[in-house]
């Protein structure tokens, strides 16, 4: 038999059900396989692996995808957020208020850029920072606030840039889960100075390894990242400006995207539309299948998915009572999970300096405890939301196997 991309390690015994896998992304491969092909394909032909001319298209792609002035195409969604607080013009020493509760790469870019992460809470019903606590923790040392998009919605932004006018800090967005996500037709990620975007492979446009994106609607801050993914290097050597290999002004990095990355985004750029709508209607599916479950409580501030309308749904997050033991249940059944997030930011030991306590951000510590993701992406089926759901509605019956 020829082998495929999606054929199974081994043939299941009777009676067995395959796995729920966390994430999968082999019947899309299958499916693009030919575009894949051929892009990849131009970039052997074309020789230049890192920093080529598929990273431009993918950019110039992306931007109208987005409608972002400028896309800076980079190697992974935390670059892009360290190239981003320098860009906007962070200063050794300067604080960055990020929520507590988020994915690590938000605060220590902040650490990697040369600035202080200063802790806010997360918002009641909802997972984004709350603009009350900014505004709590604002200092005259405070210089940015950085709000993250987390799994299915965006922060509070105009109660981000309420408080963010009075206190003069510059709004930058960690909108790397946040593709698709708009605010009144404009893009996450341009609802402040600058954002970014992350293609790890699990992220809801996924590469086949690492890469990510700074998006902008600011002619300088481009113009200042895009030298610094390349060694300091002034002028773009990619996109709307021609290559000149400039003298360094600025010390840089190296965060290329590498063109082999550029060349699978590209082709599932493609067909990015109809996955975000695919993950609506599962996740909608989770949401008809759970509320009834005692155990389990629907993400808070919960609003229906509207498809097309600005929302997607990265995530499928559910808060719950006994996570960890319910986690380990489905595992038992063949179920991936994951916890999205384990610890605090501020509790984490590489914070430590800061000195904060169990208790200090009581809202970030409750999602911490008790949120859970489930298995959400474009390859699923509705028949396997519905072994989820059986499987946790198991759970709470006490029918515990
Ligand atoms: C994924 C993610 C990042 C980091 O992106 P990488 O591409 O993995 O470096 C940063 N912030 C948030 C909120 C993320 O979800």
């Amino acid at each position: 038999m020829e082998r495929t991309l999606s054929s199974p390690e081994a043939p299941l015994g009777a009676g067995e059900r395959p796995p729920v896998p966390f994430f999968d992304q082999s019947e899309t491969f299958q499916e693009l396989w030919p575009d894949i092909r051929e892009n990849c394909l131009r970039v052997m032909d074309d020789g230049k692996f890192s920093h080529g001319s598929m990273v431009a298209e993918f950019e110039s792609r992306l931007a109208e995808w987005t409608g972002a002035r400028h896309v800076v195409g980079v190697n992974s969604g935390t670059d892009a957020l360290v190239l981003l607080l320098k860009a906007a013009g962070l200063r050794p020493g300067e604080g960055v208020i990020v929520p507590a509760y988020t994915f690590i790469a938000t605060a220590s870019a902040v650490v990697l850029a040369g600035g202080v992460p200063v802790f806010a809470d997360i918002e009641e019903h909802g997972y984004g920072i709350d603009p009350r606590s900014v505004r709590a923790v604002a200092t005259e040392r405070t210089r940015m606030v950085m709000p993250v998009h987390l799994f299915d919605r965006l922060a509070d932004m105009d109660g981000v840039h309420a408080v963010a006018r009075q206190h003069g800090l510059t709004v930058l967005e960690d909108s790397a889960e946040a593709i698709g996500m708009r605010l009144r037709g404009v893009h996450a990620g341009l609802l402040g100075l600058g954002g970014v975007l992350s293609f790890f492979p699990s992220k809801t446009l996924g590469a086949v390894g690492d890469a990510g994106a700074l998006l902008t609607d600011d002619d300088a801050v481009a113009e200042t990242a895009a030298s610094l993914r390349h060694h300091g290097r002034s002028g773009r050597t990619v996109g709307h400006f021609p290559g000149i290999a400039n003298p360094t002004v600025v010390p840089g990095c190296n965060s290329k995207m590498d063109d082999l990355q550029a060349a699978v985004l590209l082709a599932k750029l493609a067909v990015l539309d109809t996955g975000i709508d695919r993950r609506a209607r599962l996740s909608a599916h989770y949401d008809r299948r759970l509320r009834p479950v005692p155990g389990v409580r629907a993400v808070p501030g919960d609003t229906p998915p509207h498809p097309g309308g600005g929302r997607t749904v990265y995530v499928h997050l559910v808060e719950v009572d006994e996570r960890d033991a319910l986690a380990a249940h489905l595992a038992g059944a063949g179920i991936g999970t994951e916890t999205y997030y384990p610890l605090p930011l501020h509790l984490q030991p590489c914070f430590a300096y800061l000195g904060h306590v169990p208790g200090d951000f009581p809202r970030a510590e409750r999602a911490c405890r008790s949120a859970l993701a489930l298995p959400l992406h474009p390859d699923m089926t509705e028949e396997q939301v519905d072994r989820v759901c059986d499987a946790v509605e198991d759970f709470y019956s006490g029918r515990r196997r």
